[in-house]
């Protein structure tokens, strides 16, 4: 079986605390919980795009719901909804494509 390349140490594959995603900047740095190698996480989802899909996926639907059912409360409720699912999406997508190098 490979191993799991994302969120794990390079020496040791422990895996890095989930805790980390909330964390990571780009070039941010953590420590290996395991062997306590200095780890350096590769280039991160930059924020811009982070924003650009959280905008497409709470405005854009918003929008259409509010001109299909003309109602101010499913719009927001489409809106929160839409924003949820983008900021999992974002850190599923950022937890599986972040690597950690010693
Ligand atoms: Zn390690």
């Amino acid at each position: 079986m490979p191993y799991k390349t994302s969120f794990s140490c390079d020496r040791c594959h422990a895996n890095i605390s989930i805790k980390e995603l909330f964390r990571l900047q780009k070039n941010s740095t953590t420590t290996c919980k395991s062997c306590h190698a200095t780890l350096h996480s590769n280039e991160t989802i930059s924020f811009s795009w982070a924003f650009f899909i959280g905008f497409c996926s709470t405005v854009i639907p918003a929008e259409i719901s509010f001109n299909m059912t003309n109602s101010l409360a499913t719009m927001i409720a489409t809106a929160v909804i839409g924003g949820i699912l983008a900021v999992i999406g974002i850190a599923f997508y950022t937890y599986n494509t972040t690597r950690f190098s010693s």
